[in-house]
This record gives C-alpha cells, sequence and structure tokens, in this order.
C-alpha cells in the first residue's frame, strides 16, 4: 500500500526541531541535537498559600533550543515538536516520581477563547503525550474562566494576584481522594501551578504533583 505520509515526506522533509537539518522519516530529532538537548531532572519547590509544598519536576531549563522548540511548538502551530518534549517530560517522570502512585494526568487548561485562538492546548497535547507512555488515564480537571492578563510581563506578587480565582474544578467525583500528575508547559514563579492544584485539593485530591517541559529562571523581582 502506498504511504502519503512516506510521499509527503519527499515533499515536505522531516526537519530537526532544534536545529532544522532534514532528518529520516519517522525520527523527531537530529543525533548531534540529541546529545545536545538531553534531559536531566530539574525540580522545582513551590510553597503553596495553604502551607502545602508542591514539587514540579522538568526535563529542561527553558533556553536556546529548548525555548525555541516550545515557541514553535506554542505559537506557530508546530504541534509535531512536542514529541521529543513530551518523550522527555515522561523520562524525567519516571526518574522523579512514583508513576504507580498517580490515578491519572491532567493538564493546566486555556481559557476557551485562547483555546479556540490557537485551536489547540500544548499542556494538553503533553499531558496526554505522557500519560499514553505510561499506559495511564488523561482526564480534564479544570476550566480556566478568567481571561487574565499574560503571566511573563508581571511580578511574582502580580502573577500570584493574576491568577487567583482564573480556575474552576470540573468534577469534584473525579478528583476526590486521587493522586493527580498535573501537566504544562513551562513552570517559572509556579502561580498557575499552584494555583491549578489549589483547585484539586478544594475537591478532595489526594496528592498533587506536576511535571512541566521546561523551568524557566525567573528574573524580575
Ligand atoms: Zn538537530
Amino acid at each position: 500500500m502506498i504511504n502519503i505520509k512516506r510521499i509527503l515526506s519527499f515533499i515536505f522533509p522531516t526537519r530537526c526541531q532544534y536545529c532544522k537539518k532534514v532528518i529520516p522519516f519517522g525520527t523527531l530529532i537530529c543525533n548531534e541535537c540529541l546529545e545536545k538537548v538531553k534531559p536531566q531532572k530539574h525540580i522545582t519547590n513551590i510553597m503553596m498559600e495553604s502551607g502545602k509544598e508542591l514539587t514540579v519536576v522538568s526535563p529542561f531549563i527553558y533556553e536556546q533550543e529548548v525555548k525555541r522548540a516550545i515557541c514553535d511548538f506554542k505559537f506557530n502551530g508546530k504541534v509535531e515538536f512536542s514529541g521529543h518534549l513530551a518523550k522527555s517530560m515522561a523520562w524525567v517522570a519516571n526518574d522523579g516520581y512514583n508513576l504507580k502512585d498517580f490515578d491519572f494526568v491532567t493538564a493546566v487548561p486555556l481559557s476557551t477563547k485562547s483555546k479556540k485562538v490557537r485551536g489547540y492546548n500544548q499542556a494538553e497535547i503533553l499531558a496526554r503525550s505522557v500519560a499514553k507512555d505510561f499506559s495511564m488515564q488523561y482526564i480534564e480537571t479544570l476550566n480556566k474562566v478568567k481571561e487574565n492578563k499574560k503571566q511573563h510581563t508581571l511580578s511574582k506578587k502580580e502573577r500570584q494576584e493574576n491568577v487567583k480565582g482564573a480556575y474552576t474544578g470540573l468534577e469534584a467525583k473525579t478528583v476526590s481522594g486521587k493522586q493527580i500528575l498535573l501537566c504544562d508547559d513551562i513552570v517559572t514563579t509556579g502561580s498557575t501551578l499552584s494555583e491549578c492544584a489549589k483547585v484539586l485539593y478544594l475537591s478532595g485530591a489526594k496528592v498533587v504533583c506536576c511535571l512541566t517541559a521546561a523551568k524557566a529562571v525567573y528574573c524580575k523581582q
């Protein structure tokens, strides 16, 4: 049978998401970049308002090749670039957490308006891919109800205020008593993940742990 995808790959060759070099059909990145862009366990510990500590594990620092790949994935419709990011998240989650403890994987939601504009929720794509890798369930648990300002323009304090009340839980019975792996693309100050985890805990979650593709170094006061 003729493989349409293979034929298309001759017209539109697969390119390495990091250096843009043409790579064999069916691969994600070139061997040189695979060597350079290696996942490593980065941990961010966030103190929530409730006094609970929230752990975030990420395979990359948000810089250089990874930053470009995430931006292409998020803003330029390059959904295929999520592949290596999600694989790296799964790798680091397996190293940082006891995955059999989790009941399911969930993601930080986008507002209906933002999802409509972008066409997809990048955090959901990453979360679904991680769940698939571990034969776990992906469940939508949160809703974004407030169209807030973009977090990256704000100070740490403003970020916390900006996300307050931005999320609500969908169905408490799905979450109640469960251990949940919450995914997002980037963690910076942790305000978004913290707010989402707060909603999950208020809905009765037993434990919430986080996983993101990258950790951004926060430099504003
Ligand atoms: Zn490359």
